[in-house]
């Protein structure tokens, strides 16, 4: 069965990131919540897409740079007047849940990693009963490289379009085996039959993100991907039972 991962608590049903998005996220029949993470100046970690406030609250200004208070006064837009959230209120959002983490440890504003984020990141969720259930991904090799130094969790390789197209298939998959990662993860519109059994073919696992529309989320079904993110989990969850009871009357 493909699994669904609720991508920023489902952008486009409850805005980017919000509190709301998750706690609605934590009670939906899908398996996966996605999630991004910056630290503050102060040693928080925040739930937040972008590295900067700028595009997606009422601040401007990098999350790095500011403290954790100062971070949580921020209003997300489109939001039911909400803050960006700790990564221990997001545990504690999903302590009572089925629904695994998909963790993305994000670089800075200038896309480099953050320096010694990666095992505080894994020490929060460990103290939170949640490390045991979180994938993590990153688009950043050396990011990954950083987790599994330190973690035995799934690590999964966004590979962003321009990788893919610059880099080939085939190189994909290499610089995936050779850097042990077991699972690729393309844009939904870069999937198709032949990329996913080259992947699979390598031994590694396939999934798409960015199944937005009705149409994206039906092509992720098609395939039978490993998992795709969507920002409309209401949706996909909607067409999956759909797919399903089609799969039982026949
Ligand atoms: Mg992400």
């Amino acid at each position: 069965m493909t699994r669904i991962a609720s991508h920023r608590g489902g952008t486009l049903e409850f805005g980017d990131s919000t509190p709301s998005g998750f706690a609605a996220t934590a009670d939906m029949p899908l398996e996966e919540v996605e999630f991004d993470l910056h630290p503050t100046a102060d040693g928080a970690i925040i739930v937040h897409h972008d590295a900067t406030l700028d595009r997606t609250t009422d601040r401007v200004g990098a999350i790095a740079e500011f403290s954790g208070s100062e971070v949580r006064k921020a209003v997300i837009s489109y939001s039911r007047n909400e803050h960006p959230l700790l990564l221990e209120e997001l545990c504690a959002t999903f302590a009572a849940s089925r629904v695994q983490f998909r963790c993305e440890i994000k670089p800075d504003a200038e896309g480099r990693p953050y320096r010694h984020f990666v095992p505080r990141v894994i020490e929060v969720l460990r103290r939170h009963d949640r490390l045991e259930q979180t994938h993590f991904s990153s688009f950043l090799i050396e990011i990954l490289d950083e987790i599994g130094a330190v973690s035995d969790r799934p690590r999964l390789w966004l590979v962003s379009p321009p990788v893919l197209n610059q880099l080939g298939r085939k190189a994909v998959v290499e610089l995936a085996r050779n850097h042990s990662i077991p699972e690729i993860g393309v844009h939904i519109d870069q999937a198709d039959a032949a990329l996913m059994a080259a992947v699979k073919d390598a031994g590694l696992d396939f999934g798409c993100w960015a199944a937005h529309s009705a149409r994206q989320i039906e092509k992720a079904l098609d395939l039978a991907v490993k998992v795709f993110t969507t920002d409309r989990p209401s949706l996909a969850i909607a067409i999956r039972d759909r797919y399903r009871s089609a799969e039982n009357a026949s």
